[in-house]
């Protein structure tokens, strides 16, 4: 059986997690996504609420479980009993960091290895700063998130959508 957790902020969920989210589910027994809960990032979103907005998008798929973590990554797949982290890659920009964050982790814990999915090549240039940068101007935000978390934006954002 192997267990591989997708970790992120998801401030929100995007088309571009999700896609990674159901590419992964299929290729293991069990997928956890991984919230973190980190307070230094100032998210827009509480961990309770990215929590919540990944159950529901992700509701239909039955071999995910999402939950909330905070400190090490390794402790947490540790904790688990995880053995592949899921990264997803849009563009160079991501590889310095992401190459940085996998081998400092198989360092510190040799069992864990990163599993790297390319972002979906409509996906490639969409983050969650995108997403909460337009929804504050009250842009259409309904081809980069799922209409139940563009709903949670505008309503979290003071935007009043007709
Ligand atoms: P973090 O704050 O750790 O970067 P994110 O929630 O922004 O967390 O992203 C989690 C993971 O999903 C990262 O590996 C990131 O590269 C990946 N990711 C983010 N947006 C996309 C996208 N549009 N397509 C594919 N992967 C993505």
């Amino acid at each position: 059986m192997t267990r591989a957790i997708y970790p992120g902020t998801f401030d929100p969920v995007t088309f571009g997690h999700l896609d990674i989210i159901k590419r992964s589910a299929n290729l293991f027994d069990e997928l956890i996504v991984g919230v973190l809960n980190n307070t230094s990032k100032s998210p827009l979103f509480s961990v309770e609420e990215r929590v919540n907005m990944l159950k529901e998008t992700t509701k239909d798929i039955a071999t995910i479980r999402v939950e909330s973590f905070r400190g090490l990554l390794v402790d947490f797949v540790k904790e688990t009993d995880a053995s592949v982290v899921v990264r997803g890659l849009r563009a160079i920009t991501d590889f310095e960091y992401e190459l940085q964050l996998a081998q400092t982790n198989h360092v510190l814990y040799p069992i864990v290895d990163t599993m790297f999915l390319t972002a979906k090549l409509e996906y490639s240039y969409l983050s969650s700063t995108i997403v909460r940068e337009v929804a504050t101007f009250g842009g259409d935000i309904s081809k980069f998130v799922p209409e139940e978390i563009a709903i949670r934006m505008y309503d979290k954002c003071g935007i009043t959508k007709l």
